[in-house]
């Protein structure tokens, strides 16, 4: 069937492209014009790959010599061709090689006069014009001049054609020397005059498609620098921006505010940064002779190519730019056992594995302190409630979860129910904290190891809490309500801090599992920061207690991107309300004025803030500029500050202006974080997903090559966001996303080890190295004790295999950091899991492995300028000191034939949602990059997979299918790849969290909190379990005591994720956004007219040739005999795309005004 539909289609095409029978030709022409106006796109494709086009075009040329032209057969020939043309990607090729271009050229010149002839051939023009090569000869041989006599002056008759000539004249202008033609011959000017006449005279909005037509046409003669200088010379910034402010309420309107609002993007002047230089406020001095100015690796993508030449756009180039990042060089695929150092080197880590030579003398004297270390046993908490789903939780997945109608702060009345089990577990964490016991171990921890060595204790006198505000009468009365007198701020505005310190101490009730406000004063005193920080923020200090919610992606707002857009736009065209008041500047502290009436106070300098400048733009919104990462001038990401002297109820605006990602999941539902001191003291101290009109978009700012460091021409983006805040002159953080700081992870190591079980947990905490800042880098074993001192018991400790797990080698990955605090905590627990996986391993953990980079809020590098995951190949023992002695251990355990089970790198993506591990595979990588494999050479183990497969049955924020294991050549100086290949790990991965939420799973739609995160690094230890007793032999009693376990937890992990499995298996990639982010790339969105909107303007022209309802001037009986007029013809049944047309199937009136037009 399908055979002979091709064969009589093909004998139809032949015919038509050599026969010179008038007769035969119409009547193939109404066969093809039937068999395309029913059915779908799809048989356009059809008569396409089968030479439809080249036929047509044929056909054409042949038609055209004809002399008087035959227009009864021309004009269905046009028509088909704009129908099936528009859907051909090669046509423009096609059309040059047919050498039509002039043969429609002058079929448009001759029917100047004749609307119905000419509508035809502007409709093929323009669908020529889709080419750019095709356009631009077009444009050489003058087919602009010829639109622009179509459309000037402004008239509203044949309101079709001039339609029809508009269109075309956008599709020219996208070329861009067709665009410097138009400027050059005065048509910016003309085209903006044109478009007010339109604007003006359209008051009943009939011909919306005329005036976006028009727009554009500005809008590509706008890609080019030429024409967005004689734009703003033109008024035309004005002219736009004047036109659609009656516009704004009318839904109907978007097409043309939309696009109106992307010019006036665009065109807005250019302008540097306002700060002095965009390197960092700070930098760091590099040890030795290191390079003296550091390097500033490539920026990533994100030039402005304003660059004039033609580029045809390949669809695919993002695809196959991706391809060609895999490496397909099998030698470099295949695992090799290289050194990057003297042999004699690995020696010095024999230390870092004191589990191997320990002897354990300590079980003899087991029997007698067996009572008292089982007591304490008791009082641990075995594992947070959250971590193992009970069945209750379970039951109903969603009461838990889907909790939409929370307002952002302030308790939830369900809380209750909730805080049971929190309460519960607290009860045992105060008899914990007791006070005597915790004043013992504040001061064990301060002097702790060599953390606090040769500390200045100058400094840590100085050290105070920032967050207190001066005129705080709240404050004052929750915490001084004896003595008021006595507090007297001090110069700086801010409390001194021992008093402030000890008396927030006596009210915190402690009851936040695994922190501890002593213990992270102690560390936070000994921490070296480049700006030498003397505040503590307030939430890291007390402590973040997760909310029993999560909370919905936000829902973004209809427009909200375009009211911010015109917003911004405004400030050049009316400044009146324009304050420009610079309100915090590290760089100037003297140019900023705190404290100046009715404005906000800002504050950034303590561990891991990052704000470099806040500019007082209106009286409720401020533009911030983030500080690049030390020794660098860019990586701006994470932000992390302090705000105060808010007042009620108002929505502030803040923009972030130097964002530097292409785009960002703020423009698909992820919400900042922020804290409130206030909630915090009244119970409710969490950080707590906020903020809304929340997009992303690129700005008016760019880089100067001389300012960015021989960076040329980059462009920025901002963040825009509107908080209200909870309090009245509260003191309030707004950060990124969850801190989670130096001293929070060192804090937190201090709690671990002092609540372990001793008997059964096997600890032990090293200093890996000390970093480039003289911070120390922490290293942990964590393993099971032996069950006793025989030699059996022992034999099984030391053949323990080893995993590896390191955190925060990019330090605004704060997500990283919960995931690692969730799998540390549960390492430690007394689950019984936990118990047995300790008995199956021997984990090595780098829980943060540049923490100097977290220290001084930097998003990427570490103090050297460097992005840590970037130098795994060759480390310098000196500038990359943590990677160097990871690697070193890394190459010890290999030495020793211990090389580990299981690498994992945890990390934080911005761009997609969901949780998911990248691995290794030589396998995937040459498939998918499209080589000969040749099975029998290369053979690999599958075993990668078995962990993501596991982990996306047990993590409900896991996804299998957002895995990939192919190894790219821009990341073969990763951990996971270096590790895969060099210490020869084959399950050597990367594991990413999303920073916003899930779209698929028990979460889907939620966005992600700090438990689920935890919860996360939990089930990766469940999951290595597991792993463990899938692929390595175990012995009997392991079996049987997993069995027992697991059963009953995949039972209820199944469970969960069958209630809710929805999981379909598309990518997780965002969709194009909404609203367009970046102005100056053409984008094809859906305003710009697609393949329905043409049908139907070829559709209603006959329909209207039909019924004869004139405003054109067309003498019908002349051209149509009978036969044209079956050419004519279309089914009363409506082609079936149409059925897909966005706009008719709505009530918008947009055609209404061309039946209707008057004459
Ligand atoms: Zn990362």
């Amino acid at each position: 069937m399908a055979e002979r539909e091709a064969s009589g289609l093909q004998v139809l095409l032949s015919t038509l492209q050599s026969s010179c029978d008038k007769e035969v030709i119409l009547n193939i022409l109404s066969v093809l014009t039937d068999l395309l106006s029913l059915g779908t796109g799809r048989r356009i494709h059809y008569v396409i790959s089968k030479g439809g086009s080249e036929a047509l075009l044929q056909a054409l040329t042949t038609a055209a010599r004809a002399e008087p032209p035959d227009h009864s057969t021309l004009l269905p020939l046009l028509r088909l061709l704009a129908r099936v043309g528009q859907r051909d990607r090669k046509f423009g090729l096609k059309v040059q090689k047919a050498e039509a271009t002039d043969i429609i050229l002058s079929l448009a010149r001759r029917n100047l006069g004749h609307h119905l002839h000419l509508i035809h051939c502007l409709w093929v023009l323009r669908v020529c014009a889709s080419n750019v090569t095709t356009g631009t000869t077009l444009g050489i041989n003058g087919a602009m001049e010829l639109l622009f006599k179509v459309i000037t002056p402004y008239s509203k008759r044949h309101v079709r054609t001039v339609r029809a000539a508009i269109e075309a004249l956008a599709a020219l202008l996208k070329s861009k020397s067709n665009s410097r033609r138009a400027v050059n011959r005065g048509y910016l000017g003309g085209l903006l005059r044109l478009y007010q006449d339109w604007h003006r005279n359209d008051v009943s909005n009939n011909y919306i498609y005329i005036r976006r037509g028009l727009l554009l046409c500005l809008k590509h003669i706008t890609n080019i620098q030429l024409g967005r200088e004689t734009f703003l010379c033109s008024q035309g910034m004005e002219i736009l921006f004047t036109s659609i402010q009656d516009c704004l309420f009318c839904k109907n309107l978007d097409p043309i505010i939309n696009t109106a609002t992307q010019i006036l993007r665009k065109c807005f002047p250019k302008e540097p940064l306002p700060v002095a230089t965009v390197r960092s406020s700070y930098s760091f001095p590099l040890p030795g002779n290191a390079k003296a100015e550091p390097p500033c690796e490539g920026y990533e993508g994100g030039y402005e190519s304003d660059g004039e030449e033609e580029a045809e756009n390949n669809e695919n180039l993002e695809n196959k730019e991706e391809d060609y990042d895999l490496e397909t060089d099998v030698n470099k695929l295949r695992s090799r056992a290289v050194l990057d150092r003297p042999e004699e080197e690995l020696g010095q880590y024999e230390a870092m594995c004191p589990e191997l030579s320990h002897n354990f003398q300590e079980l003899e004297s087991e029997s007698e302190e067996e009572k008292s270390l089982e007591d304490r046993t008791e009082s641990l908490p075995s594992t947070p409630s959250h971590f193992i789903p009970s069945a209750t939780s379970v039951k109903h997945p969603n009461c838990r979860w889907r909790n939409q109608s929370v307002t952002e702060m302030g308790p939830d009345p369900r809380e209750k129910g909730f805080e049971v089990p929190q309460q519960s577990w607290t009860k045992k964490e105060k008899c914990k904290w007791d006070l005597t016991d915790e004043k013992r171990d504040t001061v064990e921890a301060a002097q702790d190891e060599d953390s606090c060595k040769g500390e200045d204790p100058a400094r840590n006198h100085a050290l105070t809490l920032c967050p207190l505000p001066k005129e705080a009468a709240w404050y004052q009365k929750m915490f001084y309500p004896e003595c008021e007198a006595s507090i007297s701020p001090s110069p700086g505005g801010r409390l001194e801090s021992s008093d402030t310190v000890t008396n927030l101490l006596e009210k915190h009730q402690g009851n936040i599992p695994f922190h501890s406000p002593r213990f992270y004063i102690a560390r936070a005193k000994c921490v070296k920061s480049i700006p030498d920080y003397k505040d503590v923020a307030f939430p890291d200090f007390w402590g973040h207690q997760p909310p029993p919610y999560s909370k919905p992606m936000l829902e973004r707002k209809y427009g909200v991107q375009r009211n911010k857009v015109l917003d911004d736009v405004r400030r050049l065209i009316q400044p009146g309300d324009v304050i420009g008041r610079t309100v915090f500047d590290l760089d100037e502290p003297s140019h900023s004025s705190p404290g100046a009436p009715g404005c906000l106070t800002f504050f950034s300098k303590f561990e891991s803030g990052n704000l470099r400048k806040a500019i007082q733009v209106r009286e409720f919104e401020y533009d911030l500029i983030m500080n690049a990462d030390i020794n660098s001038n860019h990586h701006h990401q994470w932000f992390y500050f302090e705000v105060r002297d808010m007042k009620l109820a108002v929505p502030y605006r803040f923009n972030i202006i130097n964002c530097e990602k292409l785009n960002s999941q703020f423009n698909y539902g992820m919400q900042l974080v922020m804290y409130s001191v206030k909630e915090a003291l009244q119970g409710r101290p969490r950080w707590l997903r906020a903020g809304h009109d929340i997009c992303y978009y690129k700005n008016h700012y760019s880089c100067s090559t001389a300012a960015g460091g021989g960076m040329r021409g980059k462009c920025y983006y901002t963040l825009s966001f509107t908080v209200k805040f909870p309090h009245k002159d509260d003191v309030c953080y707004l950060a990124y996303h969850y801190p989670y700081t130096y001293s929070a992870m060192m804090s937190h190591l201090d709690i671990l080890e002092q609540k372990r079980n001793p008997k059964k947990v096997y600890w032990r905490q090293q200093t890996l190295c000390q970093t480039l800042g003289g911070n120390p880098c922490p290293l942990l074993t964590i393993t099971a004790m032996p069950d006793s001192k025989k030699r059996d018991d022992l034999e099984q400790f030391y053949d323990r295999p080893y995993v590896f797990l390191m955190a925060r080698v990019h330090p605004g990955e704060s997500n990283a950091s919960w995931v690692m605090k969730g799998t540390l905590e549960f390492l430690v627990s007394s689950d019984p899991i936990a118990d047995l996986l300790r008995k199956c391993f021997i984990f090595k953990i780098v829980p943060m492995l540049n923490p100097d980079g977290v220290i001084n809020g930097s998003h990427r590098c570490s103090l050297s300028g460097d992005d840590l995951n970037r130098q795994w190949l060759t480390p310098s023992s000196q500038l990359h000191p943590t990677i160097y002695h990871a690697k070193g251990l890394l190459y010890y355990l290999r030495s020793i034939g211990r090389a580990p089970l299981v690498f994992c790198d945890y990390h934080g993506h911005s761009q997609r949602k969901n949780v998911f591990l990248y691995g290794c595979s030589i396998k995937e990588t040459l498939w998918q990059a499209g080589c000969m494999v040749d099975t029998a050479v290369i053979t690999e183990d599958v075993g990668y997979r078995t962990l993501p497969k596991i982990l996306d049955k047990v993590a409900p924020a896991f996804v299998m299918n957002s895995c990939s294991f192919l190894v790219e050549k821009s990341r073969e100086s990763t951990a996971r790849v270096v590790v895969w290949k060099e210490i020869g790990v084959l399950r050597s991965y990367t594991m990413e969290s999303t920073y916003c939420g899930c779209s698929h799973g028990l979460y889907k739609g939620l966005q992600l909190g700090t438990q689920e995160l935890e919860e996360m690094g939990s089930k990766f230890c469940l999951g290595l379990l597991i792993l463990h007793l899938k692929s390595l032999p175990c012995s009997k009693k392991v079996m049987a005591q997993a069995a027992l376990l697991l059963d009953l937890e995949e039972e209820i992990t199944d469970r969960a994720q069958r209630s809710c499995s929805n999981s379909n298996p598309e990518t997780d990639d965002e969709p194009p956004c909404v609203e367009e982010i970046d102005y100056n790339t053409d984008s094809c969105s859906d305003d710009e007219g697609n393949f329905s909107e043409l049908d139907q303007e070829i559709q209603e022209c006959l329909s209207w040739v039909e019924g004869e309802t004139e405003d054109e001037g067309v003498t019908t009986g002349q051209t149509c005999s009978s036969k044209a007029r079956r050419g004519l013809y279309i089914s009363s049944q409506p082609a079936s795309n149409s059925t897909a047309l966005p706009l008719c199937s709505t009530p918008l009136g947009v055609y209404s005004g061309f039946e209707s037009s008057p004459a």
